[in-house]
């Protein structure tokens, strides 16, 4: 394997092309040979790094720069696992990590090895040009967020809280990538994230022999509260944080542009701007309410048998700041009295909300793109945030990306042909190289 000198410093595009190589596909992870790189990485240049964790096969990476103390200690995290390729029509082979028409193509170029790259590259130049650190900076580099985080950053924030005391912020995913919208380039940093509910739907009804007449049964209770949980769209809301995202776009956008979004705001319209906006509509209906989808179906259990019981899982993500029953209420509207509902795991995280550095971020944006508007975002998923939230910390999904008007990120990301242009490797880890030098603003 590849290794830096400490005089020379690996461009971002190539350190990120031998992250590629280690195929750390979750499940398994199996993510130690890409730490064990990322730690001899650092330690070539002069950091020093730790192995840490409790599977000797899901190894994470700390390290900790020092800074002259006039801020609290920067977090800078990102996870080296990647999601699976299997059964997907790669152009390219997704393990290779091959540089091509300005591109790094491979799983995990944009989620998140690039990041982890600009996070590295950034950390070593600020440590190789001997730059004053506002703060201490603590790196981790992280396994398994794709499936939970229990070998990454849920294990670090339970078991080893000392290692992150005093931290505020934290810049990690998902966020920071332009996007173009009516010609504005639109830089979005996510700010707070949905938080997972499993919601468990019981059908009961009389069983019996399968060669008898039955009407009204439980598979049939079932079938009738999922095409209509398909057709009712649980209730709007306008989030906070999503009112501070339409209200920055809007506000860049020529008046009636302006106005038509804002429209988005008031719950009596948001479904009809919506469904008006298309696709646009479509990737922001998250944002607007909780979801709810049916992913595992579990009844009977022989043919001739009428199942007197027949359960459903509910995936259901809902915003931040409300409660499961919050959640409960509005399915049960929707079910019925023949449904019975359950939140069967929900871990109630606390909602940190802290703008404080969103300023600064957004300043370094301008600095690079002066045509750059960053807009705070509230993710539809899960991320590691939630863990390092429970230590009170503010996580900014800010991995800079200047993309072409015509990349589609969010179509990218978990898919075939996942690629990042390198130019947008180089400006973030300009950007991040900037932030490390002020996160005290
Ligand atoms: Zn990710």
């Amino acid at each position: 394997m590849a290794s830096t000198s400490s005089e020379a410093r690996l461009p971002v595009a190539e350190l990120l092309r031998t992250l590629i190589r280690f195929d750390t596909t979750n499940p398994p992870g199996s993510e130690t040979a890409c730490s064990e790189y990322c730690r001899d990485v650092l330690d070539n240049a002069g950091i020093s790094a730790n192995l840490v964790g409790d599977d000797p096969d899901r190894l994470n990476v700390v390290s900790r720069l020092p800074g002259r103390g006039d801020a609290p200690p920067l977090l800078l995290y990102g996870h080296i696992d990647v999601v699976p390729t299997a059964a997907q029509p790669w152009d390219v082979p997704p393990f290779e990590g091959r540089l091509q028409d300005d591109y790094v193509w491979g799983r995990g170029a944009l989620d998140m090895k690039g990041g982890v790259a600009m996070m590295m590259d950034a950390l070593i130049r600020a440590h190789q040009t001997g730059v004053s650190l506002p703060g201490d900076v603590i790196l981790a580099l992280v396994s398994d967020e794709e499936a939970g985080g229990n070998t990454g950053a849920a294990w670090l924030a339970q078991t080893h809280p000392e290692m992150f005391e005093g931290v505020r912020y934290a810049v990690g995913e998902f966020g920071g990538f332009s996007k173009t919208y009516r010609g504005r380039k639109f830089y979005m940093v996510q700010v707070a994230e949905k938080m997972g509910c499993h919601v468990q739907a019981i059908a009961r009804g009389p069983g019996g022999h399968g060669s008898l007449v039955h009407r009204d049964t439980a598979p049939t209770r079932m079938s009738r509260f999922l095409v209509k949980l398909d057709r009712t769209p649980l209730p709007f809301h306008v989030h906070p944080v999503t009112r501070m995202m339409i209200e920055s776009m809007a506000g860049q956008l020529p008046c009636a542009d302006g106005s038509f979004l804002r429209l988005l705001l008031n719950p009596a319209f948001t479904g009809r701007m919506l469904r008006r906006m298309g696709t646009v509509g479509r990737e922001m209906e998250p944002l607007f309410r909780h979801t709810a989808n049916a992913t595992v179906i579990a009844g009977g259990e022989k043919t001739n048998v009428i199942p007197s019981e027949v359960t459903v899982t509910l995936d259901c993500r809902m915003l931040p700041g409300y409660d499961a029953e919050d959640l409960l209420g509005e399915l049960q509207e929707i079910a019925g009295p023949d449904i019975e509902l359950q939140a069967i795991r929900f871990e109630p995280k606390p909602w940190v909300l802290n703008m404080g550095l969103f300023d600064t971020l957004s300043g370094i944006i301008n600095e690079q793109d002066p045509e750059g508007v960053s807009v705070p975002m509230l993710m539809p998923a899960g991320t590691d945030g939630r863990h390092f939230a429970t230590l009170g910390i503010q996580t900014y999904g800010w991995m800079p990306m200047n993309l072409p008007a015509d990349f589609d990120f969010l179509k990218t990301i978990h898919a075939a042909n996942e690629r990042v242009p390198v130019s947008a490797l180089e400006f973030g880890s300009e950007a991040l190289y900037r932030l490390l030098q002020r996160f005290h603003d």
